[in-house]
């Protein structure tokens, strides 16, 4: 299913698969002046190319390498001959079949390979100068684009809500916290933050900055724990209560635990 909307001149391309009436995740992708930022997941590939029809559509940005990023590339490639653009570490992982875990089958489908470049320091369009910022933690290979006139930032995955409980077993909270660190330094007044999962924060900086806010406070209270010898398992459900049903759908691959592991890794 997908679904559009838009914030001024930018299109928010909403996309999830639909099994049993409902959609099992929405997707974000964002198109600006004939620049596409990701191009959702497997399931939604067709459907996207369908609703881009005879859009203007220049290039594609993958803000990552995850399924749920790049499912229509090659389908766009095909369609419409178009180049797309990765972080150097995202190209031989998106130019292959990566392994995925059975959820992400189900949710997401497994994309085609595609032939995808490295991203240069910038990306222009014709209104609009886009800086490529690195921004690892979500993913090492992510990137954020960043339009300083506009004050918009594209941020994929590094940072989807003001509380997340939740982290993928692959996930580096350091490298989040430093990529979100480096977003506070942008010189804007306003950063409107647009997310992968559809979410737009208009005031991002402070966002990000409750964000940041709150992990200091959880690090501190896993710290106290840690201090009284729980283990992780038991840290979680003093703060949290218990884990999440997600865990156990995705095989850990998303957990609480997992937040509670990083923090504590990350004092050591
Ligand atoms: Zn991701």
């Amino acid at each position: 299913m997908i679904k559009h909307d838009r914030y001024g001149e930018i299109v928010q391309l909403m996309m999830g698969r639909k099994m049993n009436g409902t959609v099992l995740y929405w997707t974000a992708a964002y198109l600006v002046e004939g620049l596409l930022i990701d191009t959702g997941c497997a399931h939604t590939a067709a459907e996207l190319c369908q609703f881009l029809g005879e859009k203007e559509l220049a290039l594609v940005v993958n803000t990552h390498h995850h399924e749920d990023h790049i499912g229509a590339n090659l389908a766009l490639q095909q369609q419409r001959g178009l180049q797309i653009y990765a972080h150097p570490l995202a190209v031989p992982l998106i130019n292959r079949r990566l392994p995925l875990r059975q959820y992400q089958e189900m949710v997401w489908g497994y994309p085609e390979p595609s032939q995808v470049l490295p991203v240069s320091d910038t990306i222009a369009t014709r209104s609009y100068s886009f800086q490529v910022l690195e921004t690892p933690g979500h993913a090492s290979d992510h990137i954020s684009l960043f339009e300083p006139e506009q004050g918009w930032c594209f941020s994929g995955d590094l940072f989807v809500s003001e509380n997340q409980k939740m982290l993928r077993s692959d996930e580096d909270i350091d490298g989040i916290i430093g990529s979100l660190e480096k977003l506070l330094l942008l010189p804007v007044k306003e950063l409107i933050l647009f997310t992968s999962i559809g979410r737009v924060f208009t005031d991002g900086k402070s966002s990000i900055r409750r964000y940041l806010g709150y992990l200091e406070s959880l690090r501190g209270q896993v710290d106290r724990l840690a201090g009284r010898s729980l283990d992780p398992s038991e840290i979680r459900d003093r703060i949290f209560g218990r884990e999440t049903r997600l865990a156990e759908l995705t095989g850990g691959h998303f957990s609480v635990l997992n937040l509670v592991e990083q923090l504590m890794g990350a004092q050591q």
